[in-house]
């Protein structure tokens, strides 16, 4: 069998393309989308992301406030910058980088960035209507690999789903978002006992562990459709994802590559949900200014 490796950059710049019209147009109604991204400390992986972050709001025009805080801040400090960035007209989506430094509870900042602000889609209520089935953001690395099964043409309806790794930042939120489109998912941890007896079964496997190499050939079903979320820093200094691609070729169907898959699709669904943010906040000033008249 062949395998198609799918080129998530080439995608994600597709759609940014089709963004970048919806955010001119608010711009053009006087509601250029904003969004403020806040990192505390120096952490240079986070760093990385940040500048992606940032790149692709410019990309689209968005204006994008870059909060560098030092990691001594405290987390009273952190929780008064969210709070005036939550009273910031201009600024329609807040984004905390995680991790924090250990001194600050990730759950107290999360949960204070005010919920339709909420672009990385981690606030409690967001995950809740997500499990519900009505999402307001899906979190961007999910929603990045759904739109890619979509513009891939798989739907996932009566496919076996299986997802490697249960975070609340990606398994389990893709868990519920297969699950919504008609996906029958196995989602796993670290406690499965004989994973490859899972991943065998999959139309549809997705791996967002962090351990390189962890999926094979032997453990995928001929002609699956494998997605790699994994980003492992090797000891040589190069970027590997969780699948041994090498051995899935000929087998997979298709197979995303790191770098290159899903990284750029998770970047561009955060100025998706921008855009999206700021064209809801701006028809509620709207209904606002109708209802004064
Ligand atoms: P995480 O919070 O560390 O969670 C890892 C998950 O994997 C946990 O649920 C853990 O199980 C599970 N796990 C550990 N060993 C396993 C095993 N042998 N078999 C099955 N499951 C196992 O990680 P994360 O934040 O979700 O990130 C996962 C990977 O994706 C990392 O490499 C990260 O860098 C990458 N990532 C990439 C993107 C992107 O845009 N491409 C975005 C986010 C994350 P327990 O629950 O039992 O501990």
């Amino acid at each position: 069998m062949e395998t198609k490796i799918i080129d998530g950059t080439g995608l994600a710049r597709q759609v940014r393309e089709e963004w970048r019209e919806r955010a001119r147009a608010l711009a053009g109604r006087g509601c250029r989308p904003g969004l403020a991204v806040l990192i505390v400390g120096d952490d240079p992986a986070s760093k990385a992301y940040v500048r992606n972050k940032v790149r692709a709001c410019a990309e689209l025009g968005l204006r994008s406030d870059h909060i560098e805080l030092p990691a001594a801040t405290s987390e009273d400090e952190l929780l008064a910058r969210i709070a005036g960035l939550n009273a910031d007209p201009g600024i329609h989506g807040v984004l905390v980088q995680l991790p924090l430094p250990k001194h600050i509870a990730s759950e107290r900042v999360i949960e204070a960035i005010a919920p339709e602000k909420d672009v990385d889609g981690f606030h409690p209520l967001n995950v809740g209507l997500l499990a519900t089935g009505h999402p307001r953001f899906a979190p961007c690395t999910p929603a990045g690999i759904m739109l890619m099964l979509e513009r891939e043409g798989i739907d996932p309806w009566g496919q076996n789903a299986v997802i490697l790794g249960a975070s609340n930042i990606v398994g389990k939120p893709m868990a519920l978002l297969l699950l919504q489109r008609g996906a029958t998912v196995t989602l796993c941890n670290s406690k499965t006992r004989d994973l490859a007896a899972h991943t065998r079964a999959a139309d549809i496997l997705i791996a967002a562990v962090g351990r390189p190499n962890l999926v094979t050939g032997g453990m995928v079903k001929p002609g699956a459709v494998v997605i790699d979320v994994g980003i492992n820093r090797l000891p040589d200094g190069k970027l590997a994802g969780d699948v041994d691609t090498r051995s899935v070729m000929g087998v997979a169907s298709r197979v995303t590559p790191v770098p290159g898959g899903v990284g750029p699709m998770t970047v561009t669904m955060l100025v998706v949900n921008a855009v999206l943010a700021a064209e809801r906040a701006c028809a509620d000033e709207a209904k606002t200014e109708d209802r004064e008249r």
